[in-house]
């Protein structure tokens, strides 16, 4: 049968792990840490298993975790989301997206992503019948262009996407752009989806800006987090959205019949750690600030080039000094002749565009970064 997908191959995160694993490379493709979450986490979801937690969670999450929740955005961000119809707990971040796009993009609905795009939104509008719509991050800064935003909304958009601390570029949003995709939603129906997975990983003193502390946005939009970024659990696959009671109703029409409910045991156990330890979320900026600055000091002395990072655990480096070969062959070679797995951004537009720059993950040990960097810096 003729696939739904055709233009569809393997996951860019799947192809370079593998290839890393293949050649015994040190691997920073795929973002995931490489030390453990804290040890209470595991010792509390075993405690939650051994008192009985071993049966469905309740459809839209513990209670336990969303009463969790809605205090931390309530703290953070100043936002009132409601226990019982405003937050819904998913299988990571991709099924909340996922789920968000099913539940309110019809065949034939416009939704605005802005290239580059992180992996999973354009395969889910399609599997949907929508048509994705390119805005434009431009290269080097990757900003939001807001009249080239302003542009491409049609009668047909039904959705903008938007993510930020932004991967792949470790770009951050300001408080303009979200006011100005705010003035450029109000009176629309058009639904925004924030992915704002890597929203305690912005650094230098800067803070989050999340659709949550903008009223206005608020209103039309579900903001997606995911507790694997945020507790080194990149593997439990568990992450969580909030949106206003009427939003959410829809949201949880597919999200019944997507997953029905999410891993109980982990739920109680996050609740639990998000009480004991409000800090820990909070810590991650100054934590991963460090690993970042470790990291570029260790590309000094090579001839890679680092760019800005401001965000995410995500460095992109220019190679341009070293070879002139598509970002995706040099990911390749990186890994294959010397030992260093990257992610090429290349394939995040659907341009193909190729600055000849390349994703590292700094999400490491120092010693890992160290070993990294040493190799790195025989390249070329
Ligand atoms: N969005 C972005 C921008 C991400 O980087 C990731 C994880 N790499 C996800 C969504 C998916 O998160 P999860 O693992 O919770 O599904
Ligand atoms: N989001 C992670 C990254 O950007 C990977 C997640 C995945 O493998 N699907 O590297």
């Amino acid at each position: 049968p003729p696939s739904k997908l055709p233009a569809v191959g393997t996951t860019i995160f799947t192809v370079m792990s593998r290839l890393a694993a293949e050649h015994g490379a040190i691997n920073l493709s795929q973002g995931f840490p490489d030390f453990a979450p804290p040890t209470r986490l595991p010792e509390l979801v075993v405690h939650h298993m051994a008192a009985g937690a071993n049966q469905y969670a309740p459809m839209a999450g513990a209670a336990s975790l969303r009463e969790a929740i809605a205090q931390k955005v309530a703290t953070l961000y100043g936002a009132a989301y409601d226990v019982e119809g405003g937050i819904t707990v998913t299988a990571g971040a991709t099924q909340a997206i996922y789920t968000a796009i099913a539940a309110f993009v019809r065949p034939g609905d416009e939704v605005i992503v802005f290239a580059p795009v992180y992996d999973s939104y354009v395969p889910a509008i399609e599997l949907n019948g929508g048509h994705p719509v390119f805005a434009t991050l431009r290269h080097p800064d990757y900003r939001p262009d807001w009249d080239e935003v302003a542009a491409l909304i049609t009668p047909k958009t039904r959705m903008i996407v938007i993510n930020t601390p932004h991967n792949p570029s470790g770009a951050v949003w300001e408080a303009a752009d979200l006011a100005a995709l705010e003035r450029l939603t109000r009176e629309t129906g058009i639904i925004v989806v924030a992915d704002e997975v890597y929203e305690h990983m912005v650094y230098d003193g800067r803070r989050h800006e999340s659709v949550m502390r903008h009223p206005g946005l608020r209103q039309r939009s579900i903001a997606v987090s995911s507790f694997g970024k945020t507790y080194h659990i990149t593997g439990w696959k568990i992450a969580y959205c909030l949106a206003p009671r009427e939003l959410m109703a829809e949201f949880r029409k597919a999200h019944q019949y997507v997953v029905f409910a999410v891993n109980h045991p982990m739920q109680l156990a996050l609740a639990d750690f998000m009480r004991e330890q409000p800090r820990f979320a909070t810590d991650l900026a100054g934590f991963y600030q460090a690993k970042r600055d470790f990291f570029r000091r260790e590309l000094e002395g090579s001839r890679f080039v680092a760019l800005s990072c401001r965000g995410t655990y995500f460095q992109l480096a220019r190679y341009d000094g070293i070879s002139d070969m598509p970002d995706t062959e040099f990911a390749r070679w990186l890994t294959v002749e010397h030992g260093v797995a990257a992610i090429p951004i290349s394939v995040f537009s659907p341009s193909g565009e190729d600055h000849r720059i390349v994703r590292f993950c700094f999400a490491k040990h120092e010693e890992t970064l160290a070993a990294a960097g040493a190799r790195l810096r025989t390249v070329g």
